[in-house]
């Protein structure tokens, strides 16, 4: 194992099952959590698998051969997946983002969207739904998923320098078929394309101006890159502050080379701060999630690969749905839908989680998370 990297805690299993509250009202999409914050945004983990080690997230040394993945029992069904989003929009969830690990890597994940795209906010329209992918697969699915009802994707990318790509991912895929997946997403019309680069000081921060300017020149207005300071999500990639290029840093840069101006967020909860070209060749988006806490605001929720609630990405310990998705009550009869979703509402109603404020709240400089105990990202999604 490399020096930088720290054992992992196994914290898959630590989950209580929720309660059910007696005689809960009906959802009408008016939660909200203990800092007056509502649940807009579900992100799905639809697989802990992923044919990457990008070693930020999956680094080898932990997730090689001997690491045992879930098995496929334990994964929820299609069916059980799109009975929890239902209820999630019934408590006011607008947007479902499918992720994991490489969420392509699900078979007939164009099934699961075609579901998913039949639900209904509490307003009676379509939900927003997207997808986050390394785009590996995306060249052969682009247009089964954008047929099935995806709308739109976000694809990872960290360099357009191969040797630099290949090193990152750290299996040895090659940049061009990202590419190809980013132009066939274009022609599904899955837009507006999201493509994201996770920064890393002293490893990709020197491919900022060249993916800028690829993107500006090849596509303009039809991709926003965003650039995503590394995180220290789950407890294996050896985070450290030093590695963290600030996000007022990146935004400098790209003001020197091309000239920036600041928008507006469009969306509450919005995640970046967005910027466009003065030229009007398009936009970015910067992500602070380190050095900018963004917790006021944050709406999200996320569902493991195996059906655990979790509150915040930087959670350690999840609320059991699938307990009561496959489980019974002591008559032996199954959780209503009324009452699986008056557990949901009480767990969302407790939540105080603000991990990144609170981590914001130490010296810059102390190189350590606020709690070394996390789940670790593949497995709740990005
Ligand atoms: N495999 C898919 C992908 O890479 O797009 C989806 C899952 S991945 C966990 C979701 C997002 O999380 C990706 O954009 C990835 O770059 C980002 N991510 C993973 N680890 C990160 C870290 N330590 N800091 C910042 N972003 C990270
Ligand atoms: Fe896989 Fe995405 Fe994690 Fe990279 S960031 S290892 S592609 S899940
Ligand atoms: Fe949301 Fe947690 Fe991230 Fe704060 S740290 S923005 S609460 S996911």
């Amino acid at each position: 194992m490399g020096d930088n990297v720290i054992p992992l805690a196994d914290l898959r299993y630590l989950a209580p099952v929720p309660r059910v509250p007696d005689g809960a009202p009906a959802p009408v999409g008016l939660l909200s959590d203990r800092l007056g914050r509502p649940l807009r945004d579900l992100r799905i983990s639809v697989t802990d698998r992923c044919n990457f080690r990008c070693s930020y997230c999956m680094p080898k040394d932990v997730f090689d051969k001997a690491y045992t993945f879930l098995p496929q029992s334990s994964l929820l069904s299609f069916e059980e997946i799109t009975r929890v989003a239902r209820l999630f929009a019934a408590h006011g969830v607008r947007k479902l983002r499918l992720t994991g690990g490489e969420p392509l890597l699900r078979k007939n994940l164009e099934i699961l969207v075609a579901q998913l795209a039949a639900l209904r906010d509490t307003d009676g329209q379509p939900l927003d739904i997207t997808l986050t992918t390394n785009g590996s697969l995306l060249a052969r699915k682009a247009q089964s998923l954008a047929d099935a009802g995806l709308q739109r994707v976000t694809i990872s990318l960290d360099a357009l320098d191969d040797t630099v790509f290949q090193r990152m991912n750290d299996v040895g895929f090659p940049v061009g078929e990202v590419l190809d997946g980013i132009a066939a997403a274009a022609r599904a019309g899955l837009a507006p394309i999201k493509v994201n680069m996770v920064v890393k000081r002293g490893t990709n921060d020197h491919e900022i101006v060249p993916m800028a300017r690829w993107f500006r020149d090849n596509y303009g207005q039809a991709v926003t890159l965003r650039f995503i300071e590394y995180m220290d999500v789950g407890a294996s990639n050896g985070w450290r502050m030093d590695e963290v290029l600030p996000s007022s840093q990146v935004q400098r840069l790209l003001d020197e080379h091309f000239g920036l101006e600041a928008l507006d967020a469009t969306v509450e909860g919005e995640t970046a701060q967005r910027w466009r070209y003065r030229d009007g060749k398009g936009e970015v988006g910067l992500i602070s999630s380190v050095t900018q806490a963004f917790c006021r605001d944050c709406n999200r929720a996320r569902l493991s690969t195996e059906g655990k609630l979790f509150l915040c990405l930087f959670a350690s310990q999840g609320h059991d749905l699938r307990a009561l998705l496959r489980g019974h009550r002591p008559d032996g009869s199954a959780w209503t839908d009324d009452e699986v979703a008056a557990a949901i509402g009480l767990i969302w109603s407790q939540r105080d989680d603000r991990y990144s404020e609170l981590r914001s709240a130490q010296p810059a400089d102390s190189g350590h998370a606020v709690s070394a105990r996390k789940v670790e990202m593949h497995y709740i999604g990005g």
